[in-house]
């Protein structure tokens, strides 16, 4: 795509989602400064943190609310500028859209036709992952769970079957209900409560569910949180009486390659040893 390039920048007009430290100020990479520095205006979830980090790396730009609160009034005006300038868009920490403000306006401005670019950083979640020593190839993010306990309790039944580890925010003072109805709803998993990611007590607590739920129950933990489930036990294997209770039905209806083929499909069985089983059920 060509865009408008800002001629006192040299960088192409238009959105630039960058992320921020979740705590430690040295995690801002070189390439989010230089697009902070170089924005002609940084719409900002709250403009008092983000002053905070221009004034560590010795930036004053022009900024711009956009949080939940305003964000439908604010966007026009922003679209609208990032067609000949540069917008960059900031949550208070971590990655911008995630857990945050920020979707709506990349949908917008992919619709005007601007140009949109990330500064990918750090985010919690991702963190929260890296430290808990669960498995990683699958996960699925939650964010956070409704606080109300029957919704709460819904939106665990909703994702019980999904073999994937579960990644969530949470506040310490919901901390224990959260793991209780967690142990109570996926069954006592494995599970970390990873606390204060990058900053001076930055922890991992491991254990299963139902036990991180008792540490907890009394008080919760200071600071911000991440948790972190592990993914359901594989079911166990089909056992041989299954197998020869589900060929004689198969057997019924098809033939011994047939029955074979789709018992092994159902219970992951190898079809070949099925196939030998058929025929000698069958006398063949
Ligand atoms: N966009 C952010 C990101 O990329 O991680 C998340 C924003 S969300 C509003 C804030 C939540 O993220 C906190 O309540 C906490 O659950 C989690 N979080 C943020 N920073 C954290 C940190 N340093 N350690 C642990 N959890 C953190």
């Amino acid at each position: 795509m060509t865009s408008p390039v800002n001629a006192e920048n040299s960088l192409p007009a238009g959105l630039y989602i960058v992320a921020t430290p979740i705590g430690n100020l040295g995690d801002l990479s070189a390439r989010a400064a230089d697009i902070l520095s170089r924005a002609d205006v940084i719409a900002a979830e709250d403009t008092r943190v983000t002053a905070g980090l221009l004034r560590h790396i010795g930036v004053k730009r022009p900024m711009t609310p956009y949080h939940d609160h305003n964000a439908e009034h604010a966007r026009p005006a922003l679209i609208a500028r990032m067609g000949h300038e540069v917008v960059a868009l900031v949550s208070d920490a971590g990655t911008p859209l995630i857990s945050d403000p920020g979707f709506k306006l990349v949908r917008e401005a992919r619709a005007a036709g601007h140009l949109v670019v990330t500064v990918p950083g750090p985010c919690a979640a991702v963190a929260a992952l890296t430290l808990a020593g669960l498995p990683t190839d699958r996960f699925l993010f939650l964010g956070f769970l409704p606080p109300k306990e029957k919704a709460r309790a819904d939106a665990i039944a909703e994702v019980a079957a999904i073999r994937a580890t579960l990644v969530l925010y949470e506040s310490g003072p919901r901390l224990g209900a959260c793991l209780a109805a967690l142990a109570k709803g996926l069954g006592d998993r494995e599970a970390a409560v990873t606390r204060e990611i990058t900053k001076r007590f930055e922890e991992a607590v491991t254990g299963t569910l139902s036990a991180l739920a008792d540490r907890y129950a009394d008080a919760g933990p200071k600071g911000e949180i991440v948790v972190v489930v592990a993914p359901p036990d594989p079911p166990a294997p089909a056992s041989l009486n299954d197998a020869d209770a589900a060929l004689t039905e198969a057997l019924e209806r098809l033939p011994a390659s047939k029955a074979a083929g789709e018992v092994a499909k159902r219970l992951g069985l190898d079809r070949r040893d099925l196939y030998a089983r058929a025929l000698a059920m069958k006398g063949e």
